[in-house]
């Protein structure tokens, strides 16, 4: 079971989540639990590193940052064994959860769970503060915002759960963000490969590592809220999202729609450097120093030089690595043999999603008209196999989203 910070914020909430974690271990499961840092509180300890020194140290960083989940393991232990409940938390290093050492992002390399199931097997509860472990040189690690639902999915596999319940603040996996598209409709299976590109282009229900994980130890995730009644029966039959493989889909009795989801990320930067000369290597030259200092680049257009031997080449990448992005670029100049450089911050990617475009043509058509008939204007585009993505103006998102939801026929009935 894993709770997010919504649910861990404060002792109400803790108390509520004890009572949720108790009555799975009465209905005779043994429970590991894998909790959050409170709501708010990691991004209260990131400011702290930039404040204390803004070209910080990833290693410190993870020190002060992982601090927020050491909190809530310790507390929910406590409540529970207010309740009467055998418990115990379990941090990173103490399980251990051995990671790479690349801190901040760190992957998990293996989770030596003996220990683990040897306290489980004895009744007692395993509290497990999500998003950190612990490097080869002993050090504290974290995976990256959002890690806890790797964390949650990596014990699962370790421990051979039967399943992993991801508990948040909505109660499944929906078409679209619940909270900007009222219409938005609850999917009570999705695929791992929809909830995978879903959580890769802005989905923040699950981190995408968790999604690629559950899917390579096949793990059965379910999505539920943690905001039910005090006398809600135990998960096994809640109606929450359960992620499934494609043939399980088919077994099913749910239609299979054309787009699974429409996803929104205003976490991307555009930058256009122009008057590229036209020959081998120009892009290369670009691209390297990018990749070499691991600025992740998404989108990428250019155009075929008709006349001057000359074109412009745009790319988006992470916002938070613009300023870093611009600096190496600026440094490239002349090797690179651009003549401007612009770059702009307000820009958001929107993407649809469905396995079901494999197989039909018109999908991304219809985005385009759709978008076009609000005076939309796309930046750039970008598609996969089962993806359509278009850069537009961060202004218009919510906008966006909610026209294509329907023009998709995805909005719930009223
Ligand atoms: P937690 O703290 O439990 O990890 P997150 O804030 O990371 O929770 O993720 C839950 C949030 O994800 C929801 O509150 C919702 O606004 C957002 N979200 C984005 N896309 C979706 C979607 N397709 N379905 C459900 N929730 C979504
Ligand atoms: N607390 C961490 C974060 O806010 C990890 C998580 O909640 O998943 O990113
Ligand atoms: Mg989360």
């Amino acid at each position: 079971m894993k709770f997010g910070g919504t649910s861990m914020a404060g002792t109400e909430r803790i108390r509520r989540v004890a009572g949720i974690v108790k009555r799975q271990q009465e209905a005779g499961h043994e429970v590991a639990v894998v909790v959050s840092a409170m709501a708010g509180e990691t991004d209260r300890l990131v400011n702290f590193c930039r404040e204390a020194n803004a070209l910080y140290d990833p290693a410190e960083y993870d020190v002060v940052v992982a601090s927020g989940e050491q909190v809530t393991s310790g507390l929910l232990a406590l409540t529970l064994q207010a309740m009467g409940c055998k418990a115990r938390s379990w941090l990173g290093w103490q399980v251990p959860i051995k990671t790479d050492d690349a801190h901040a992002k760190a992957r998990i390399e293996d989770i030596d769970a003996d220990a683990l199931m040897a306290s489980m097997a004895a009744g007692e509860i395993a509290v497990i503060p999500g998003f950190q472990g612990i490097s080869p040189a002993g050090r504290v690690t974290t995976l990256g915002r959002g890690g806890s639902d790797t964390s949650a999915v990596a014990v699962a596999a370790a421990v051979q759960a039967d399943r992993c319940d991801i508990y948040t603040d909505v109660d499944g996996v929906y078409t679209t963000d619940p909270r900007i598209v009222a219409k938005a409709r609850k999917l009570p299976l999705v695929t791992y490969e929809e909830m995978l590109e879903l959580a890769s282009v802005g989905s923040k229900v699950l981190q995408t590592r968790s999604v690629s994980l559950a899917m390579k130890e096949n793990v059965r995730v379910q999505v539920l809220s943690s905001f039910i009644d005090e006398n809600a029966p135990a998960a096994d039959t809640l109606p929450g999202t359960l992620i499934v493989s494609d043939e399980e889909l088919e077994g099913s009795d749910m239609e299979r729609q054309l787009i699974t989801g429409i996803a929104a990320d205003k976490n991307e930067a555009k930058i256009t450097l122009t008057r590229i000369a036209d020959r081998p290597g120009a892009v290369a030259s670009i691209f390297a120093p990018l990749a070499e200092s691991s600025i992740n680049v998404d989108m990428i257009i250019q155009n075929v030089a008709k006349d001057k031997g000359e074109t412009d080449v745009t790319f988006t990448v992470p916002q938070a690595d613009l300023a870093r992005a611009q600096a190496l670029l600026e440094e490239q100049q002349e090797k690179i043999g651009y003549y401007r450089m612009i770059a702009e911050g307000n820009v958001a990617k929107i993407s649809v999603v469905g396995v079901g475009m494999r197989s039909h043509a018109g999908v991304a058509s219809t985005m385009f008209k759709t978008l076009a008939d609000r005076g939309i204007n796309i930046i750039a585009i970008s598609t996969s196999e089962i993806k359509v993505s278009v850069l537009i103006d961060t202004d218009e998102t919510e906008l966006a989203v909610r026209v294509l939801h329907t023009a998709y026929g995805l909005d719930a009935a009223a």
